[in-house]
């Protein structure tokens, strides 16, 4: 373990990515196998390997707790040490350098077996006696890097990637060959193992273990999107739900989330709409909320999400179906190097004559003009969705890649409709006119502040307001007017944030006017309701 935190070290030192992995390389050639997999393991500061549902679950609390107790250091000198490096890692290696004498170094086998026995502790109970046990037995810059990887982030400029370049140097095998194995199994230590013996191209996809999802590129307009296809594209609606992927074999059927974590038991109703169809399979898609032939907006959703075992109440309130819309696994095939148009037809053969409501099969166009193209999209809003989803039919499937093979082509940034609640005067030029407005949205009768815009208007309108407002005061608070709200503004901004200070328990940031409403009244404007939504969509990252 002590080799291990040195090249660590050692690649944290450089910025160079080709040095990074020579270190790496390097380190993993020189281990014999069985250590080389635990190591390449830990590279990617996991105890476990990616396709392995154990963790750990050691919060920072408890290493806290632990680091304290073996110190000996007190509140306030943890508190400054924790400060100064910003990480638990090295808190902790410098808070135990003073322990004497050194303990003997760890081998990689014995971390291995105390993150196997952490993993099976329940409970803090059992968990924390484990935990101060490793560590004692850890060196300061062991214990550092051990901390890292049950945080799950060893700060060394690392990424996966360059770990699958290393252990393709390491053993003089190509590169594509250990991304491939890596991806189909999830795990880099068995791909260690297999690069030593030559056997990466037996890896095979497991059922059950799910694979990166392919993701998309935005583009800005139709006309933008349509320059990356010159032979025509494949338009799906873009539905507003969250990505899954169902692998089924036999009667089983489980469902796995974006962050591959598994949800089979939150949408208990597609398991057995999913186990009707034949054979075995892995099927790519979105889980929309769904009612009459329509996807209900991401908000309905939204109640579903998190829950892990839903009541019958919650199932009929909120229905769920998947649109299927890639076939990665069939019977024995793998397919991520099919083309689309080919998985496409092969997803059309197998859930195409489904008859149920949980899982359909999502349409497709086939679009060879920015005109076309942007008829499809209108018509998905007009459907609901968000926008398209534009992808080229001969595109293979690459998992965790987001390339200008698939584009996602969706509605501008949102906007919301607000009522100005009070003004305040501006400086410098805009001394003597009313031009900082906080404004509100609606929930029930009630207004909720939710941001300040420094106008975006024209000093012509900025003069025009201010005579207005100056007659529609309803409170002189000094510096500012509190006004009737009758004044309703199209506000811009760059994202909602969760606020104490706001009523509503939101505020936007960067607001800027972008025009007067005066088509809308106060009774018009955008609720908080509209704001949890768009809340809840960028924290989707959508
Ligand atoms: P992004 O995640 O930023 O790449 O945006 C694409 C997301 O849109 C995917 O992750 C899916 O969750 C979702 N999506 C909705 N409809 C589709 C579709 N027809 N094809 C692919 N992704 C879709």
């Amino acid at each position: 373990m002590q080799r291990f935190a040195a090249t660590c070290e050692a690649v944290a030192a450089t910025t160079k990515k080709t040095e990074k992995v020579r270190l790496v390389a390097d380190y993993l050639g020189s281990l014999p196998v069985e250590d080389a997999a635990r190591a390449a393991i830990f590279f990617t500061a996991r105890p476990f390997p990616r396709c392995e549902e154990r963790t750990l679950d050691v919060g920072g609390a408890q290493l806290w707790q632990t680091v304290a107790q073996l110190s000996g250091a007190d509140e306030p000198t943890m508190d400054r040490v924790y400060r100064q490096h910003g990480d638990l890692g090295s808190m902790t290696a410098e808070l135990l350098a003073s322990r004497s004498p050194e303990p003997p170094p760890l081998r990689l086998g014995d971390v291995a077996d105390a993150f196997e026995e952490l993993s099976r502790a329940r409970g803090p109970t059992q968990k924390l006696p484990r935990l101060e046990a490793l560590l004692r037995r850890a060196r300061p810059i062991e214990a550092k890097y051990i901390v890292k990887i049950i945080t799950g982030d060893l700060r060394i400029g690392l990424r996966e990637n360059l770990v699958e370049e290393a252990v393709a140097a390491a053993y003089d095998v190509s590169l594509e060959t250990v991304r491939r194995a890596a991806m189909l199994s999830g795990d880099i230590g068995l791909t260690v193992h297999l690069a030593v013996e030559g056997q990466l191209d037996q890896v095979r996809l497991r059922l059950f273990h799910p694979i990166d999802f392919m993701l998309a590129s935005p583009a800005e307009s139709a006309a933008e999107a349509m320059d990356y296809f010159s032979d025509g594209a494949l338009v799906e609606d873009k539905y507003d739900g969250i990505r899954a992927q169902a692998h089924k074999q036999g009667s089983q059927v489980r469902l796995f989330s974006r962050t591959l974590a598994d949800i089979t038991a939150q949408y208990p109703e597609l398991l057995p709409a999913l186990a009707v169809f034949p054979g075995s399979f892995v099927v790519d898609g979105e889980v929309v909320g769904w009612r009459e032939g329509r996807a209900l907006p991401f908000n309905e959703l939204q109640k579903r999400l998190g829950r892990k075992q839903p009541d019958p109440a919650l199932l009929e309130d909120v229905p769920v179906a998947l649109m299927a819309f890639d076939l990665l696994y069939r019977d024995d095939h793998l397919l991520l190097d099919t083309p689309l148009a080919e998985r496409r037809a092969e997803l059309s053969g197998l859930v195409g004559s489904a008859t149920g409501v949980h899982v359909q099969l999502a349409p497709v166009e086939v679009c060879t003009s920015a005109a076309q193209l942007q008829q499809a999209f209108e018509a998905a809003q007009a459907r609901g969705n968000e926008g398209v989803m534009v992808k080229t039919p001969a595109s293979l499937y690459l998992p965790g890649r987001r390339g200008k093979q698939w584009l996602k082509l969706k509605q501008a940034l949102a906007t919301l409709d607000v009522v100005v609640t009070a003004v305040e005067y501006g400086h410098g030029k805009r001394r003597g006119l009313l031009s900082d407005y906080t404004f509100a949205v609606r929930d029930g009768d009630r207004l909720l502040e939710i941001g300040k815009a420094y106008s975006g208007l024209t000093y012509a309108e900025i003069q025009q307001m201010t005579e207005y407002f100056k007659q529609h005061v309803l409170a002189d608070e000094g510096f500012r007017l509190v006004v009737e709200p009758q004044v309703v503004v199209e506000v811009a901004f760059n994202n909602i944030q969760r606020s104490r200070r706001h009523a509503g328990g939101y505020a936007l940031r960067f607001p800027r006017i972008v025009r007067l409403r005066p088509d809308k009244d106060a009774g018009q404007i955008d609720t908080l309701a509209r704001v949890q939504e768009l809340f809840a969509r960028q924290a989707k990252g959508t």
